[in-house]
Formats: structure tokens, sequence, C-alpha cells
């Protein structure tokens, strides 16, 4: 899953930063996976926007962490999805969260990623869409 939006937050002794839309995030946590995370998991843009302090930042991201608050992640809730739309997302797509959107009839998701295992997604009862691509095509087509 990626961020829809720029996140700016006060992070530990560093005043304001900002974590640019489209920033990886990941419900890995110190203590093993919980969906209730959201931790910035994409430290390019540090050194980017932060050069003179990018190596202690991307350390202390690293180790304490940056949660990013739900209303500020790409996704789709399931229930905004039309009829002949569900989600599908094969075991390493449910790890990475990067569901994306299937459409009833046809074997590729709508992004063109071929539905050949099973629907973990759907096993895990997950209810969203994550993969941006997906998102994309949907907003475009809607
Ligand atoms: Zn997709």
């Amino acid at each position: 899953m990626v961020t829809r939006k720029d996140y700016t937050v006060k992070f530990r002794d560093y005043g304001n930063i900002t974590v640019p839309k489209g920033t990886r995030v990941t419900h890995e946590t110190a203590l093993g996976f919980d969906r209730n995370y959201n931790f910035v998991a994409e430290l390019d843009w540090v050194t980017k926007f932060y050069p003179t302090i990018d190596n202690i930042l991307k350390m202390d991201l690293e180790n304490y962490g940056l949660n990013i608050p739900e209303e500020y992640l790409n996704k789709i809730e399931k229930e905004h999805l039309n009829k002949n739309e569900d989600i599908y997302g094969n075991k390493g797509a449910v790890w990475s969260d990067e569901i994306h959107i299937s459409i009833s009839g046809q074997s590729t998701t709508l992004c063109g990623t071929p539905m050949l295992a099973f629907n973990w997604a759907s096993i895990e009862n997950l209810s969203h869409v994550s993969c941006p691509k997906c998102i994309d095509k949907k907003k475009n087509n809607v």
C-alpha cells in the first residue's frame, strides 16, 4: 500500500517532516505483522528532501517507525466497488498489501495481473483495494 497524499507530522526531535504522496507503507512491525500499523517502508524521499540529516533520520525512521494514519492511505473500500468487481490478491500481494480489483469473467485484474493462484485477499477476509495501478485505472474509467 502507498500513501495518497503528503503527510506532515512532528517526528521525535526533527520538528515537522513530510512523507510524500506515493510512499510505500508496511504492516510489518518489530513484533510481527499487524494490520493496525502502516509504517513508512520506503526511505528514498529522505535523501531527496532532508539531505543534510538523511542518515540519522533514516535510522530513526527504521528504529522507531512512523505510522501513517488511515486517511492518508491510497485504498478503496470493497463496498465502493461496482457489482461486477471484487478484490483479488495472491499470498505475496496480501503480505505487501497490494490488493487488486478483479472483474467478473476476466482472467486478469484491472491492472493486468494474471489471477492464477488462490485469492488470499478473500480468504483473509480483506475489505479494501490497495494496488495503486488498479486504483488509478478505476478512477480513470469511472
Ligand atoms: Zn492491481
